[in-house]
């Protein structure tokens, strides 16, 4: 399967891929990792006629503490995540989770940004991201502004970002060493999760069980009123609508989300 032609422009800043953004209009893609875009142009699912190769602005792979948070670059990939000193002290649920992505040359090539951008249900960054609690920095035309990631994703492959705006950055709360788990669930081991479940400080988040990452909040409110995990876990289900295919139906990402929740709680408490 090869692409439909494009054109091919390689920035080394934010400014020239705004530019470049703002000059091709919606016909233009951002290219970070490639990992996503490329099998989804391949299919023909994405036929963009420019791409905008960003992989190379060295400002935006960074991981570095700033007051509460830490503040990740939208470019940095997931190996770097992985092995980041930084990350693995001051938030150690990501690198972790960066560690479970694909096989090493998806996480040598894949930026967090791309995973957050492109908005997959299935996807293990944002079901971290979305436990942990912070914000998408974009930038566009207009400036900087900051999205709460509860916020970010609205649908299938859809975000709150406009097509003049990229991902520039990621911030999380420092969680130090608070307990945090992250149960995912794969017929082999370096699959997409077929259900995941990520726990930190009494919030949990779920891969593939909607359109897109999402809480579980009936989980969320039961701890906040002192039920155990396994009964706050019993109802991490409630408000989903999973999908069924070749590696589940619907009732058992159901039953996979209820015992991921409990094991995810266990291990953050056990911590
Ligand atoms: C074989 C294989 C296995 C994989 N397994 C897993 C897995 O187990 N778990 C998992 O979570 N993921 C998995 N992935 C996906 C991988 O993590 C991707 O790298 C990631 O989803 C996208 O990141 P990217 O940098 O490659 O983005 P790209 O593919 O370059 O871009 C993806 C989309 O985001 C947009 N985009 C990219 N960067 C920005 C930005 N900064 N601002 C705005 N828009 C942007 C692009 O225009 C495009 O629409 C797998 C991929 C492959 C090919």
């Amino acid at each position: 399967m090869i692409t439909s032609p494009f054109d091919y422009v390689k920035v080394r800043s934010v400014d020239e891929a705004l530019a470049a953004l703002a000059e091709h209009g919606e016909d233009a893609k951002l290219l970070a990792g490639g990992h996503s875009l490329l099998p989804i142009m391949k299919l023909r699912l994405a036929v963009p006629s420019v791409l905008i190769d960003i992989g190379g602005i060295a400002d935006l792979s960074y991981v570095r503490v700033e007051g509460d948070e830490v503040a990740i670059g939208a470019c940095t990939r997931h190996h770097e995540l992985e092995r980041d000193d930084v990350a693995r002290a001051e938030v150690p649920l990501l690198p972790r989770v960066a560690s479970r992505v694909g096989d090493p040359q998806v996480r040598h090539r894949g930026t967090i940004g791309g995973t957050t951008a492109h908005s997959d249900p299935a996807s293990d960054l944002p079901t971290a991201l979305l436990a942990l609690g912070g914000t998408v920095v974009l930038q566009g035309p207009g400036g900087r502004r900051e999205v709460p990631v509860t916020d970010f994703w609205t649908g299938f492959f859809e975000t709150a970002m406009s097509p003049d705006e990229m991902v520039v950055e990621l911030r999380v709360p420092r969680t130090g060493s608070a307990g945090w788990g992250y149960e995912k669930f794969t017929r082999r081991e370096n699959d997409w999760p077929i259900v995941a479940a990520a726990a930190v400080e009494g919030r949990v988040a779920l891969a593939n069980m909607a359109g897109t990452v999402l809480r579980a909040t009936a989980t969320e409110e039961a701890l906040a009123r002192g039920a155990s995990i396994a009964e706050a876990a019993e109802l991490a289900d409630q408000g989903t609508s999973p999908g069924a295919d070749m590696h589940a139906d619907a009732d058992y990402r159901r039953h996979l989300a209820r015992l991921l929740t409990r094991r995810a709680l266990e291990r953050a408490a056990a911590a």
